[in-house]
């Protein structure tokens, strides 16, 4: 197969808004798709060229690509920063170049599907010297052979913003029509393979029947936020089974009769960076295979549960695993089993699973451990509950319905979570940086700061909540006043005198050496503008000190 003809499908996609159309778009190209392309057909299509399972980045920079466009058009960068600016993607000026091109020679081969893909996925498994170099020649040689909208399409991909409109859902409906399938079946068939391309290839074989492998990770199960005790019973029902929530590491943990494997939540293999949970759950669990589902929580010495940020140092920790494992211990947590001695459990409900859980651990305090769970329909006994998980050093509860099964990858509600809501602060911006790319002319990430007496200490970088085009604090207003107040610039950055306060949520406050107030959020978001404050009303290290302190019942 030619490369050309996703790009045709990539361009009827353009031309609609509408979610039904792209399906029917979609669904006649994967019916006359041969098995052996359907995964990279599907792939491609989301822009990416690797099942979701595998969780691979393609891992090139903007910067990196302007080289690539210098590499295999010969235009200067200057000419293409300028392009790019004017332009605002980088796909859009890579077309355009190549259409310049093009007028000039006409040497080109034409791309095959096989060649863009094993040069995409070539970039995610690049390692080591001369990576860098590499890239960019696997890149520039698609470009050197593609025509201009191959091109776009290419460099887009790359960047991970290809502009087609098709998501996940779009992609389970059309697997479903193109296959005469329930949408249904190929979202359940999704949520154990985690990949529509070998859903896809299974459909067309006429053999959709994926079952559940220990060894091979699977999507877990997601709980929806409430807000307080009497929404848990609305969601969930009379009686309820809660739990401690800690703040760890989601593992998924496999044993298939010979070894065992550790997942997290999004399916990246951390074996290897836990040997101490290999080896508790070798000498702990009972059973000739199983899936179990847990949370892996840092603790200190005094076997207290410590913040995730502490531990999250190890799930992408290459060397040094001993030193690791002895400086940031974890306590396994489970919580849920999902296969048994052969058995997939996912349809049975809470109840059982917990039960057999209790027989097939051996439970060690600082080890592994069953969370700890209450069974009841009293809220003022959850109310008991939740105070001490709060005291206890975790984030609140997980309350879950006795009846549910086990369902991957959707937010049902079978769980939901309590923890506290942070009260949002007003800080005041001291600082900002330039963007890249279409947010070029834009401070596209403020510095916002708290008050200490008449000093202003950082405590942030943040760009989410501020908006483009709609409703909101805008990049372009916040430019424009910051400019006003410029103090000093270099290279991106500038600094500014405070004066624009705005109010920022978050999820949590850690410790931060990165940042002048020692504190940093956990996800900040602008909300709102405060103008209605004046610099008076800045809130204080000393509430930050506060909040950080009562953040988890350390009062
Ligand atoms: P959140 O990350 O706030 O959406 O909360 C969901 C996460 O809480 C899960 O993905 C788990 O990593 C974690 N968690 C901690 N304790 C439990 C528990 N007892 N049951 C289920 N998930 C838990």
């Amino acid at each position: 197969m030619h490369y050309e003809e996703i790009v045709k499908i990539y361009s009827q996609l353009e031309k609609t808004t509408k979610r039904l159309e792209k399906v029917d778009i979609i669904s006649e190209f994967l019916k006359k798709t041969s098995k052996d392309n359907l995964s990279k057909v599907i792939n491609l299509l989301q822009g990416k060229v690797y099942a979701d399972w595998e969780e691979l980045k393609l891992g090139m920079s903007e910067r990196l690509i302007l080289k690539v466009i210098n590499q295999s058009t010969g235009m200067p960068s200057g000419r293409i920063e300028a392009l790019w600016k004017k332009k605002g993607n980088l796909g859009k000026v890579a077309e355009e170049l190549i259409k310049t091109k093009h007028q000039r020679t006409l040497t080109s081969t034409k791309l095959t599907l096989d060649k863009v893909y094993e040069n995409l996925r070539k970039l995610s498994s690049l390692e080591g010297e001369g990576t860098v170099g590499r890239k960019v020649s696997l890149v520039s040689e698609l470009l050197s052979n593609s025509n201009p909208e191959e091109a776009r399409h290419i460099v887009n991909t790359v960047i991970g913003d290809l502009r087609v409109g098709v998501a996940a859902g779009i992609i389970r409906d059309s697997i479903a029509k193109a296959f005469d399938r329930d949408a249904k079946e190929i979202e359940d068939n999704y949520n154990l393979s985690v990949d529509y391309g070998k859903v896809a290839e299974l459909c067309k074989e006429g053999n959709l029947n994926l079952n559940l492998i220990p060894g091979k990770p699977i999507k877990l199960m997601l709980a929806i936020k409430v807000n307080n005790i009497e929404e848990a019973f609305k969601a969930l029902g009379e009686k309820v089974q809660c739990e401690y929530k800690l703040d760890g590491c989601r593992l998924q943990c496999h044993f298939d009769l010979k070894e065992i494997k550790l997942f997290t939540r999004r399916m990246e293999n951390v074996t290897k960076q836990f040997p101490e949970v290999v080896k508790c759950l070798k000498e702990n669990v009972k059973g000739k295979n199983y899936i179990l589902d847990s949370e892996a929580a840092g603790i200190n010495k005094e076997g207290r549960y410590i913040p995730f940020q502490n531990i999250s140092q190890r799930i992408k920790r290459k060397y040094d695993i001993e030193k690791m494992a002895k400086d940031f211990p974890v306590e396994l947590n489970v919580f849920d089993v999902v296969y048994h001695n052969d058995k997939s459990l996912m349809n049975e409900p809470l109840i059982k699973r917990r039960e057999l859980l209790e027989k097939i651990i051996n439970e060690k305090k600082g080890n592994i451990i069953l969370t700890k769970k209450l069974i009841t329909d009293d809220k003022n006994k959850v109310k008991k509950f939740y105070d001490e998980a709060l005291k206890a050093g975790t984030e609140g509860l997980m309350i879950k319905n006795l009846q549910s099964g086990f369902k991957p990858g959707r937010y049902v509600d079978g769980w939901v979570k309590l923890k506290p809501t942070l009260e949002p602060l007003d800080l005041v911006i001291t600082g900002a940086t330039w963007g890249e790319g279409k947010r070029s002319s834009w401070l596209s990430s403020f510095i916002v700061s708290c008050k200490k007496d008449d000093n202003y200490l950082e405590i942030g970088r943040v760009g989410s909540g501020v908006k483009e085009k709609s409703e909101g604090v805008k990049f372009s207003y916040l430019t424009k006043e910051l400019k006003k107040l410029t103090i000093k610039s270099s290279g991106k950055k500038v600094e500014v005198k405070p004066k624009i306060i705005v109010q920022v949520s978050y999820e949590e406050i850690q410790k931060s050496p990165s940042y002048s107030s020692g504190y940093a959020l956990r996800f900040p978001r602008i909300n709102i503008l405060r103008e209605d404050k004046g610099l008076s009303d800045v809130d204080t290290l000393e509430r930050i000190k506060k909040i950080y302190r009562n953040q988890r019942g350390q009062k």
